[in-house]
């Protein structure tokens, strides 16, 4: 056995790693610049990925030598803290009772200090086969930013074998997740005084009706699937914004609002997009079109984040439960990266340290205990990976 990087190596790492506020809608640069510059005085060089206005960057760093090699990946982007009422400072890493207080120590940085505190162990080991570091950004939007990674994966930067992506999991093993699909609708009516609403097309109206299929056609699928692997078992739909009108005595000529399937590995894609579609050229446009021929619905595809199925026989599924004793697998119902590295050609495996449950929220945290799991969990992988 391997003897596991200090705790409070992990902790110090993520202090600083929380102390950037790295909310999606800002950089990252000054966190990449820190891990390079970390990594650069353990010996190990990286190479950044920069998103195409220059303001974010991926890093991709490899300790060791020869093909293939075991990644681990982690986002290092965190949603915003807008709205949320917080005990402590959010960018200061706070510990409380054994767990340690701030955003993004849950989701996911918490794996990110955790893989960086182990680097100096990898960087001493003699590894048969080379450890990746993979850092992304935007993953909480759409997982954005790590494409442009993983389309330099197999050209100028190395195909590792496995990819282990450090989600909080509670260090489960899990082998499969939901998919995205975010659209948005856009309801054309026609504007009229409101003491005249006969000869306008009220678009909020129509936008109500259609977000009533989309419950209605929720309903559906919940009763026509049950995967128990999943929770909820079943493929959810739900809308998430609206936007229309100008005042109340207008009739409003314009309504759009963003909706989002999260379906099971095995649903169809498309059928509950064009359900809608169907609904509204059969029940509300023909209604609409005789007070303004230019009336229109329309649906478009905004994001999608392909779903995780790690197939029988998964080498990083058999890897991840060896190193955390684990005898089953479970699926999630919240996406990650795990489905694309998979698509390009990437077996990947999600397993990483801290409860789904504390993600997002005010007051995330990541307990101490956790963290040491992962700490334990990555100086057991070196030790196997010794030649
Ligand atoms: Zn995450």
């Amino acid at each position: 056995m391997q003897e596991a990087a200090k705790t409070e190596a992990a902790k110090d790492l993520l202090a600083t790693l929380v102390g950037f506020d790295t909310t999606s809608a800002k950089s990252n640069l000054d966190l990449i610049a820190f891990v390079q510059d970390y990594l650069h005085g353990l010996g190990v060089e990286s190479t950044l990925v920069p998103s195409d206005d220059g303001k974010k960057a991926c890093l991709f760093a490899t300790i060791g030598d020869g093909e293939g090699g075991i990644g681990l990946s982690g986002h290092s982007d965190c949603v915003p803290v807008t709205g949320q009422k917080w005990t402590s400072d959010p960018f200061t890493l706070t510990e409380r009772d054994g767990k340690l207080y701030g955003r993004g120590t849950c989701d996911m940085k918490g794996f990110i200090a955790s893989v960086l505190a182990s680097a100096p162990l990898f960087k001493a080991t003699a590894l048969k086969e080379p450890i990746h570091i993979l850092i992304s950004y935007d993953e909480e939007v759409g997982c954005a930013g790590v494409r442009p990674m993983i389309a330099r994966i197999g050209a100028d930067l190395p195909r590792p074998r496995i990819v282990i992506i450090g989600e909080p999991t509670s260090m489960q093993v899990i082998d499969g997740h939901k998919r995205i699909d975010v659209y948005r609708t856009t309801v054309t009516g026609k504007e009229a005084h409101s003491s005249l609403p006969s000869i306008g097309v009220n678009a909020i109206s129509v936008a109500a009706k259609l977000i009533e299929e989309i419950d209605r056609l929720a309903v559906d699928m919940a009763e026509g699937e049950n995967d128990p692997r999943f929770e909820p078992p079943y493929s959810t739909m739900s809308v998430g914004l609206i936007e229309g009108g100008t005042a109340p005595n207008i009739v409003p000529k314009n309504c759009e609002f963003r909706w989002q399937i999260r379906s099971l590995p095995s649903t169809p894609v498309d059928e509950a997009p064009s359900a809608l579609m169907d609904f509204a050229e059969r029940d509300l446009l023909p209604e609409m079109r005789k007070v303004a021929s230019q009336a229109t619905i329309e649906t478009e595809g905004q994001t999608s984040v392909p779903a995780f199925a790690a197939p029988p026989q998964s080498e990083p599924v058999a890897l991840a439960m060896a190193l955390t004793g684990a005898n089953r697998t479970s699926g999630v119902s919240y996406a990650t990266e795990a489905g694309l590295f998979q698509q390009a050609g990437c077996p990947a495996v999600v397993c990483g340290p801290g409860d789904i449950a504390q993600a997002h929220a005010a007051d995330e945290f990541v307990s101490v205990a956790q963290l040491e799991a992962c700490l334990k969990f990555l100086a057991d992988l070196a030790a196997r990976l010794r030649s």
